[in-house]
Parts: structure tokens; C-alpha cells; sequence
């Protein structure tokens, strides 16, 4: 029986065109087909305009209306194709593995560098790959496609503005590579024959406060008024700076435990964060209950959090044993 992929567009570089202030998104589903026309797999492919937005205007609503799409048409659909814009792309796959768990069937993302109508461009290679690989008996679960490249969801990070070469895979190798229209697999994501798990909510009262040397602390009474987690994004392996400390010690004991949520993360791209290394970090985690993102992408680890604190968990205990649960491929070493 011929296969079935549900297209879901929500605009980004790869359906952009040229207007008088810039690059704006503006092709619709059929548009971007159009011009793979020749280039496609056989399969039906049917479309779902999602939105029309730069990613850049993408929120946390926009992750649950994709989730909402596929879970409503997940049985009429042998996989899932979205494209979207380059620059949030790595957090929006990372909500969605928060928010479409143990998928048998693949929910790829991909987009491009250079719009779809340019005459040099990546974006047909991109949406085809992005086919090809959903339409693959062995693809499950929520991916990112770029440049001949898959890398599951929780792990990618765009590294570079302009190159096709845009995205990694962080401390996780890539699942797969797609060349000259041949899948080369490299990890096997495609045994489970789970019933997807579909969650509804995120809390996105999530704050990313990042630590630059000599950083003043009175913005952090505003923070803990307006956030319910604060993910700090320290320097090395993980500190908070002595000028900062206390400071921040004096606000978190007005909480509750699990009331407000402190998560350690790092700058540092490569190979992740442990606090216990320097007394910088030691002191913080004897003086409040923390948790460390460890070898997570800041992508994943804000996501996860919203996801976590979606669902009206009680108790610090009960977010930790959460944080630290894997899901999908997001962490090796919690
Ligand atoms: N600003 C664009 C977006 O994220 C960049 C891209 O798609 O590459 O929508």
C-alpha cells in the first residue's frame, strides 16, 4: 500500500521570499511540493498549514499545536514531516520528544538555509531527505534532517548562521546520515513498538538567566517573581559566582522546595556541566536542593522543564526523579 506523510509547514527561511523588508516566510504547503515535484519518493504526501511564522516568533502555543496535529492525525499517517524555520528549530524538536514520547513513527523537522525558489539553496535536498527518511521503515521518533544529517531531537543546536551545515549533534553522535537518497544508519532508533505517550501542557515559566563575569544581582527578585524555574547557564563545569550567592540564597529561602526550580547548566558546548568539581559549585548544591543538566542541551533542559512543570507535580522529589528520568536519547549521563 502506498505510504502516507502528513507535511506540516510552519513557515522559516525554507518557504520565505524576498519582500521589501527582508526575507519573509509567505509559500504555503503546496508551493514548497511543487518544487520537489520531479525529486520525490512515490507516497502521498498531504499538508497542514500549522503557521506561517520566522521561527524567531515561534512560542511554546506553537510546540503544542504541532503536537496537537500529529497526535490528531497520527493513525492515518505512516510518519510526520515538519518544516520550520532554522533558528528555534532545536528547541521546538526538543519540546516535541517532550510532548510525543515513544513514537513508533518517525516526526522529522527540517528546513534551510536559503529559501526553497533561490537558485543556490539546500532547503529541496532538505525536504526531500526529510521524505525519504520518514518514509523508512527502521525511522521512529522526533528528529531533526539537516544537511544530510539526522539528529534526534534533544541533542541538536544550531551552530552556524549561514552554512548548510547548520546544525550538531551535541555529546551524542548522529543517528544517521542521508546521501545520494540512501539512508546510512549509524544508531538503531527503530524497534519500538510502543504506543506513543501524547502530553497536552508545559509550563512556560522557564528563565534562562545567563552568567557574565561581574553580573549584578538585582535583576533576580524579578526573575523569581515571574518564573517558576530558573535554568542558570554558568561558565565551566558550574558555579555561581561569590558576588551572586548569597543574594540568590536570601530570595530561594522564601520558597518552598520545588516551588521554584534551580537548574545548573553551562556555556561550555561540549561535554556538559557537574557542579561537585569546584567549590563554586559544591557550596551551591549544599545550600539548595538543585538539579544539573549535565551532558543536556539548554534546548532540551528548558523544554524538559516546561514539560515537568506541566503537569502539577508535588514536591521537588517528584521533578528530580523526573529530570533525571531519559527520554528519548537526552541524556547519558544523569
Ligand atoms: N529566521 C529564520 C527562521 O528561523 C531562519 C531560518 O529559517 O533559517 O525562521
Amino acid at each position: 500500500m502506498e505510504k502516507r506523510i502528513l507535511l506540516l509547514t510552519t513557515g522559516g527561511t525554507i518557504a520565505s521570499t524576498q519582500t521589501e523588508r527582508g526575507l519573509a516566510p509567505g509559500l504555503g504547503a503546496q508551493e514548497l511540493l511543487e518544487s520537489l515535484r520531479d525529486i520525490l519518493p512515490p507516497c502521498r504526501i498531504d499538508t497542514r498549514e500549522v503557521c506561517s511564522l520566522d521561527s524567531t516568533n515561534m512560542t511554546w502555543r506553537e510546540w503544542l499545536l504541532l503536537a496537537g496535529a500529529v497526535r490528531e492525525a497520527y493513525d492515518a499517517y505512516d510518519g510526520f514531516v515538519i518544516t520550520h524555520g532554522t533558528d528555534t528549530m532545536a528547541y521546538t524538536a526538543s519540546a516535541l520528544s517532550y510532548l510525543i514520547q515513544k513514537s513508533p513513527k518517525p516526526i522529522v523537522l527540517t528546513g534551510a538555509q536559503k529559501p526553497i525558489h533561490m537558485e543556490i539553496t539546500d532547503a529541496k535536498s532538505n525536504l526531500r531527505d526529510a521524505v525519504l527518511y520518514a518514509l523508512d521503515e527502521k525511522s521512529a521518533g522526533v528528529q531533526i534532517l539537516f544537511n544530510g544529517q539526522v539528529i534526534t531531537g534533544t541533542r541538536a543546536k544550531k551552530v552556524r548562521s549561514f552554512s548548510f551545515d547548520a546544525f550538531s549533534s551535541i555529546n551524542y553522535p548522529p543517528l544517521a546520515a542521508v546521501q545520494d537518497g540512501r539512508i546510512l544508519r549509524y544508531i538503531d532508533v527503530g524497534e519500538s513498538r510502543e504506543e506513543p505517550v501524547f502530553y497536552d501542557s508545559l509550563n512556560p515559566r522557564v528563565f534562562l538567566l545567563k552568567l557574565t563575569p561581574g553580573i549584578r544581582t538585582e535583576i533576580l527578585e524579578a526573575v523569581f517573581q515571574t518564573y517558576d524555574c530558573i535554568i542558570v547557564e554558568s561558565f565551566g563545569v558550574g558555579g555561581i559566582p561569590d558576588s551572586m550567592a548569597d543574594d540568590l540564597f536570601a530570595i530561594l529561602s522564601r520558597y518552598e522546595p520545588g516551588e521554584k526550580v534551580l537548574v545548573m547548566t553551562t556555556q561550555v558546548t561540549y561535554e556538559g556541566s557537574n557542579v561537585g568539581v569546584y567549590e563554586v559549585g559544591q557550596r551551591l548544591r549544599e545550600r539548595f536542593p538543585l538539579l544539573e543538566a549535565r551532558d543536556m542541551t539548554l534546548e532540551a533542559v528548558l523544554a524538559k522543564m516546561m514539560w515537568i512543570l506541566g503537569q502539577n507535580l508535588t514536591g521537588f522529589g517528584e521533578i528530580e526523579k523526573l529530570f533525571y528520568e531519559r527520554i528519548g536519547q537526552d541524556t547519558i549521563l544523569a
